[in-house]
């Protein structure tokens, strides 16, 4: 689909995945003027084909749209299109729970000039990618490194868009905690650098007690981080299963306490792309400290099975999280 300033939204076309032709003056590419999503269509066990929370997905598109002087793509312009590919493309889903079609929406400045302004024309395009998750279906326990040198995200910036400068500016810090043995990177919050606010491509929640008494904690959205979808499924999905959940900002330094003393229990990452990943051990300045027994904790396996029950339709979709989609 096209934008342009006197045309509007226009030229909505399915097309085989093929390379773009761009102009070497593209805003975009120059400027980052690029925002994109990422969700998921799964096959149910009964062999139907449905996408999770593709409005969720869309709204917050918009809103990363608007951060960055773009046209916001409607709502229904978002689900005609995922509606239209998935509807093509499921036959490549296969009836196997650990894989499922990943969609990536992006919508980018398509202009070509160099002047620094926002854009008078851009792209929306959606692919879609047959995929597992990022650390395989196993879901074993990360190992996570906090940065105290690092910022995804500045105060005032665009860390609560989902823009493509937030993830360039990741893959340094990334690659060196790799090169130190860790899978991923926490972020802390860019002003005081001292609460902790997310991983690179997920949200974290934080268990402490266990078993009925177990309740959960995720930080606030503090403008620096990026709302999650899964994010904010769990924050209703988990109270339903008799786990209170609450947004609350958590330090670094409470999170080695709570650890250390025991009555923090599990961690967790969430995200479209890498589900629910327990986390096992954590790396700071201040040392390393394991989560539990650095084993998947029972409350994060409970809150996996539930969510994934409801993704393959094998649990009632109380919130109406998943639109059906029929083959082409
Ligand atoms: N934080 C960041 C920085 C992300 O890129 C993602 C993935 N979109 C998430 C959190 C998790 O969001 P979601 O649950 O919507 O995939």
């Amino acid at each position: 689909v096209r934008w342009s300033e006197e045309r509007g939204w226009h030229e909505a076309e399915l097309r085989p995945y093929e390379p773009l032709v761009l102009d070497p003056a593209t805003v975009g590419l120059h400027y980052g003027q690029a925002v994109f999503e990422g969700l998921k269509a799964f096959r149910s066990h009964t062999g139907s084909v449905g996408v999770f929370r593709p409005d969720a997905h869309a709204r917050r598109m918009r809103a990363s749209a608007r951060r960055l002087m773009m046209p916001e793509p409607p709502e229904e312009l978002f689900l005609a299109a995922v509606d239209a590919l998935v509807a093509q493309d499921q036959q490549w889903i296969p009836d196997d729970p650990a894989i499922s079609l990943y969609l990536r929406p992006l919508l980018f400045a398509s202009e070509r000039t160099l002047a620094l302004r926002p854009a008078r024309e851009y792209r929306f395009l959606l692919m879609a990618f047959v995929t597992e998750g990022y650390f395989g279906p196993a879901q074993r326990p990360v190992r996570v490194q906090v940065t105290e040198t690092y910022s995804r995200a500045a105060a005032g910036g665009t860390g609560g868009a989902k823009c493509a400068g937030n993830y360039a500016g990741s893959l340094l810090p990334q690659a060196e905690a790799q090169e130190q043995g860790f899978d991923q990177v926490v972020w802390l919050d860019p002003v005081e650098r001292r609460w902790v606010e997310e991983l690179g491509g997920m949200n974290l929640f934080f268990v402490y007690g266990s078993g009925r008494d177990a309740r959960l904690v995720t930080p606030p959205l503090s403008g620096s981080l990026l709302a999650g979808v899964t994010r904010d499924a769990l924050l209703r999905l988990a109270p339903a299963l008799g786990v209170p959940a609450a947004e609350e900002p958590m330090s670094l330094e409470e999170w080695r306490r709570g650890c250390a003393g025991g009555e923090l229990t599990e961690v967790f990452a969430c995200g479209t792309a890498a589900r629910i990943t327990p986390v096992g051990e954590v790396g700071s300045a201040d040392g390393t400290w394991t989560i539990g027994d650095g084993t998947t904790g029972e409350v994060t396996t409970r809150l996996s099975d539930a969510l994934f029950g409801i993704q393959r339709g094998e649990l009632p979709d109380r919130w109406s999280w998943m639109r059906p989609v029929a083959p082409a």
